[in-house]
């Protein structure tokens, strides 16, 4: 795991002077990746590193010759702390590159972003114990947790094409779904329209085929993280799942924040990973002393939603949930790798593994609406009276992250928002 150094100095400040306000996402101990372009243009995208309310544009800036992300994601990892180094010092107050690289900024208000890298595959996991016993316990009342849950980090393969940035239009889906009553199935709009609260892990370098990655050297492949909503049609999925697993219920869109925080910004918000008592412990190869000590991430999940109501009368969004990480995943992102690989699966730069809903032990916490409803029996209300029980067109949906703690200097993620349309 990364160590900590000059770049995580809570001392150390920018010449952006929007990077120094406190409770800023950006601050130069942040420097995420992302793609972005001049709003409205056609323009290729380009490789960018938010700072404050700005982008580095990191060609302008002479920092890389071409515009591929994927290609720097794939760098060793000396390379792209090499590169985290010179960011930091140039971007740092009273830094000599200030008056060249204050040409290379980018006001973010006048960017258009993309999904911050070509994902190739989309893996998505399920790594929330409790949205697993929620969800089971709506199918299976007695026996909620299937027996493999606690051994094998459960997945499935997703579909990369639909993954959409932050700020695009969700269509609501069309699909047949059957009532538990009917004799046969019915088509049209979904009916059950959910969010799921998931965080993208992205990966840098990539493994050979037939050489999997070991929990040790696990973290040397994730490139970074950013927030996820796997968008969800219930009703399709209720009628589909069986015995395949989903498939046309989660593949219309999901909806991935601009910016990939790296793991090295992470390195301060690192927790212990251990099992609850009377938990089988992980096998071998997802067991490690790094994994053990400082696997996984402090870091605070928060979903909110704006109705089109809200939206008229001036509303701003109100919050749905808010919960930590740590309390929701049951496996960390070491765990996904090494897992994932074991068996021999190559991974490639810019593929993106799912974590799964991340719902944590209480309905405060839940990752998506079937749990804050128990499976649209109960109403939830909204903070100024309206209810739901899964989402309305003109509902958006925003997912915002961060990581904080004593002696560091918080950072975020930004945000994933969608607004789901007919
Ligand atoms: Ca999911």
């Amino acid at each position: 795991m990364t160590a900590l150094d000059i770049t995580h100095d809570p001392k150390r400040t920018s010449w952006v002077a929007s990077a120094n306000v406190a409770g800023c996402d950006f601050p130069i101990q942040n420097l995420p990746f992302g793609r972005f372009r001049p709003a409205g243009s056609q323009e290729a995208l380009r490789i960018g590193v938010a700072i404050g309310d700005q982008v580095l544009d990191l060609r302008a800036a002479g920092l890389v010759d071409h515009d591929d992300m994927n290609a720097l994601m794939a760098a060793p990892v000396a390379e792209r702390q090499a590169l985290r180094r010179t960011l930091s010092d140039g971007l740092a107050a009273g830094s000599a590159r200030e008056s060249a690289w204050a040409q290379a900024l980018v006001a973010q208000s006048a960017c258009e972003f993309a999904v911050p890298c070509k994902v190739g595959d989309y893996t998505d996991f399920y790594t929330s114990v409790h949205h697993a016993t929620n969800i089971g316990r709506q199918f299976r009342p007695d026996n909620p947790l299937l027996p493999n849950y606690k051994w094998v980090p459960i997945g499935y393969h997703g579909r990369a094409s639909s993954i959409i940035v932050s700020g695009t239009p969700v269509k609501r889906p069309q699909g047949q779904t059957k009532a538990p009553d009917a004799a046969e199935p019915s088509f049209g709009p979904c009916k059950r329209l959910d969010y799921e609260l998931e965080l993208a892990w992205f990966i840098g370098q990539g493994n050979a085929l037939g050489a999997p990655v070991g929990i040790d050297t696990a973290e040397q492949h994730l490139f970074g993280v950013a927030l996820f909503n796997d968008w969800s049609a219930r009703d399709i999925q209720a009628w589909e799942y069986q015995p395949l697993g989903p498939f046309l219920s989660k593949n219309f869109g999901s909806t991935v924040s601009p910016w990939i925080v790296t793991m090295e910004a992470l390195a301060p918000f690192r927790a212990p990973f251990s099992r609850p008592e009377g938990d089988p412990q992980p096998l071998p190869y997802l067991d490690g002393a790094d994994n053990r000590a400082q696997g996984h991430i402090d870091m605070t999940l928060e979903v909110l939603i704006q109705t089109a109501k809200m939206r008229t009368e001036g509303q701003a969004p109100a919050r749905l949930t808010l919960g930590k990480l740590k309390d929701a995943a049951y496996w960390t992102p070491a765990q996904l790798v090494a897992h994932h690989t074991v068996n021999g699966c190559n991974l490639q730069a810019g593929d993106l593994l799912g974590s799964g809903t991340l719902s944590g032990p209480t309905l405060d916490a839940a990752g998506s609406f079937t749990e804050l409803s128990v499976g649209g029996k109960q109403a939830f209300t909204l903070p100024n009276g309206e209810q739901r029980t899964f989402l309305q067109d003109g509902d958006t949906l925003i997912l915002r992250g961060w990581c904080e703690r004593e002696g560091a200097v918080r950072i975020g993620l930004g945000e994933a928002s969608g607004t789901v349309v007919a």
